[in-house]
């Protein structure tokens, strides 16, 4: 088994983005496989290098370790996005050759303008420049979708079904500023480095079935799916700001210790019947994917303080 853990250095790792990363490293050491650390740096405006530090700092901290990434390298490097441009460039010209990409000329505005919504408020893209004649300025790329259901078998969620010309459109592969989609590159770094296990959050589970038919277009082998709940707070919403400061600094600056929040984080995966404070590799022998609740985790913020005291 090859599994990854791939963060997108855009701010302090967080109580939400820890009960991932662990949750994800849990299930490749309980198999004894290779946990691989992936900095998804694509986007040059948001990610900055001193949260590639923190986020490696954090996971070593909460005893998370991994055996590929950018520090400790491997067999499948380079470990961050910003410096495999060239691979998603080779499979955009791979797709181009099979005719299967478009330049767009699309404004912001006119795709918020234009474009109409499918069921669950998504933006469609209605394929305004499908049949336009290439011109000499900057353009973002498109795939070509074609209309036909897409499924696949979620290891948690069970299966899942999308129409993807129907709900999304033809999806963008680089944006005009020369930018690569994470659609892209996360699967062509997913196969790249061959791995077999994506346990990450079900935020991205609708991004699940464009990141399979670029599988499929690029003849590149998929791997299993496992989306797991994010960590929400009371009202609902997701983990965020609002909800207090749950970035693993404050936590550390307020003295709470790692085994407090690895306990925590055992206890909402239903591995810990009482919430009790525990090293991470002592909870290996306990993961049980079917453990895992498949509904939001709510954290209460009081109760979480409370319990991270010890
Ligand atoms: N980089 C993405 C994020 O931080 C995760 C991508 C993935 O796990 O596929 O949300």
């Amino acid at each position: 088994m090859r599994g990854r853990f791939a963060p997108s250095p855009t701010g302090h790792m967080h109580l939400g983005n820890a009960w991932t990363a662990y949750l994800a490293w849990l299930q490749v050491r309980k198999a004894e496989g290779t946990m691989v650390l992936r900095i998804e740096d694509l986007d040059p405006e948001r990610s900055r290098t001193e949260y590639i530090k923190d986020v490696m700092n954090d996971l070593a901290w909460l005893g998370l370790d991994w055996d590929e990434g950018p520090d400790v390298g491997g067999t499948y490097g380079p470990y961050c996005q910003d410096e495999r441009r060239h691979l998603y460039q080779a499979a955009l010209e791979k797709l181009e050759s099979l005719g299967l990409i478009y330049p767009c000329y699309c404004t912001r505005a006119q795709l918020a303008a234009s474009a109409p919504h499918s069921a669950d408020g998504e933006r469609v893209y209605p394929g305004t420049c499908r049949n336009r004649k290439a011109e000499s300025r900057p353009a973002a790329l498109r795939v070509r979708v074609r209309p036909g259901e897409l499924s696949f078998e979620d290891g948690l969620r069970g299966l899942r079904k999308q129409d993807i010309a129907r709900d999304v459109g033809d999806f963008a592969l680089r944006r005009s500023d020369g930018v690569h989609a994470y659609q892209l590159a996360v699967v062509v770094d997913d196969a790249a480095m061959n791995i077999s296990h994506v346990l990450r959050g079900d935020d991205l589970l609708d991004s699940t079935p464009r990141q399979l038919l670029l599988y499929q277009l690029l003849g590149l082998q998929a791997p299993a799916f496992y989306h797991v709940p994010l960590l929400v707070g009371q009202d609902g919403h997701r983990l965020s700001k609002r909800h207090g400061d749950l970035s693993l600094a404050a936590l550390r600056r307020n003295g709470v210790r790692p085994e407090a929040i690895i306990g925590y984080l055992a206890w909402k995966a239903g591995m810990l019947i009482t919430c009790q404070p525990i090293t991470a590799r002592e909870t290996i022998e306990l993961f049980e994917l079917t453990k895992i609740p498949v509904t939001p985790i709510i954290v209460e913020t009081e109760q979480f303080w409370q319990k991270s005291q010890f």
